[in-house]
């Protein structure tokens, strides 16, 4: 599933690839995926426009046209925006081809037909993107995360990962890098957030940071249906320490095995010595 590393390695390659590109014509082949305007109109409105650039915020991916509009992508479970050439022409799952100047098409697939996609002015990209949270790589995050996430989250009651998955909390984050996230903290994925220390906070905020670093330096992770633009896997798969490693021996302790049990609703990895779900007893 798409999180903010692979959603922030596709746009990369959209700005290399595809930036600069006049879309000369569509095809929605899925009507589902057109959330806004109606398929037609979405058609209508993309045919000529110009590609201007690439960018995204939390999990969205967003294709800047000329025009000042954008087409933003939610790739969710499992899209994949493909460039022919030089990737071969995919047959299956297509939801949506454009055709791009120079003989060139972009398509997007999904097996699970989860993606989402809408044309947005100024205003309306703006009000659907005012909710998310700061993005972690941005400055601003990584110079005050700390006393950001203590000042949203220490008097919360929750549980810490669902509170780190709450995109209004923070974007961009997954259940993926959530449990990688966690372990390095050595934090349960059940730690009631206002129970959490000053320390536990910054080991918190420097995993943050690190983990999606990582994902990004690795063009992102594929554990079932993630490619990048041209039809790569990720290498931060090669990396993760938890993330459906249950059974396996914890590479920190050796002495525990992984567990997987559901947390909030999703499968959820952890080490039960390395995270102490009643953490106090680390302290006698
Ligand atoms: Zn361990």
């Amino acid at each position: 599933m798409p999180e903010l590393p692979e959603v922030e390695t596709i746009k990369e390659h959209l700005r290399e690839l595809v930036a600069g590109s006049l879309i000369t014509d569509v095809e929605v082949l899925d009507p589902g995926l057109v959330e806004q305007p109606s398929a037609e109109e979405f058609e209508r409105e993309l045919e000529g426009e110009r590609i201007s650039g690439a960018r995204r915020r939390a999990k969205h991916l967003i294709v800047e046209l000329d025009s000042g509009n954008s087409l933003v992508f939610q790739l969710k479970i499992g899209g994949q925006l493909l460039l022919v050439p030089p990737v071969e022409e995919p047959k299956t799952a297509l939801m949506l081809v454009l055709h791009l100047d120079g003989d060139r098409r972009l398509f997007l697939r999904d097996e699970t037909r989860f993606t989402r996609a809408r044309l947005l002015d100024a205003e309306e990209l703006e009000a659907r993107l005012s909710t998310l949270g700061p993005e972690p790589l941005e400055e601003e995050f990584r110079e005050n995360g700390v006393k950001y996430l203590q000042e949203t989250l220490s008097s919360r009651r929750a549980q810490i990962k669902p509170l780190l998955l709450d995109q209004k909390v923070v974007a961009g984050i997954g259940n993926i890098y959530v449990d990688e996230i966690l372990y390095d903290a050595r934090l349960h994925p059940r730690r009631k957030a206002n129970t959490l220390s000053e320390e536990e906070w910054r080991g918190l905020h420097a995993a943050i940071l690190e983990n999606l670093a990582a994902g990004v330096e690795h063009r992102g992770t594929t554990v079932r249906l993630y490619k990048d633009v041209l039809n790569r896997p990720g290498e931060h798969q090669d990396y993760l320490r938890v993330f459906e490693k249950h059974g396996k021996s914890c590479p920190g302790c050796e002495g525990s095995k992984v567990v997987r049990e559901k947390v909030g609703g999703r499968p959820t990895h952890f080490c039960p010595s390395c995270q102490l779900e009643d953490w106090r007893e680390g302290e006698q």
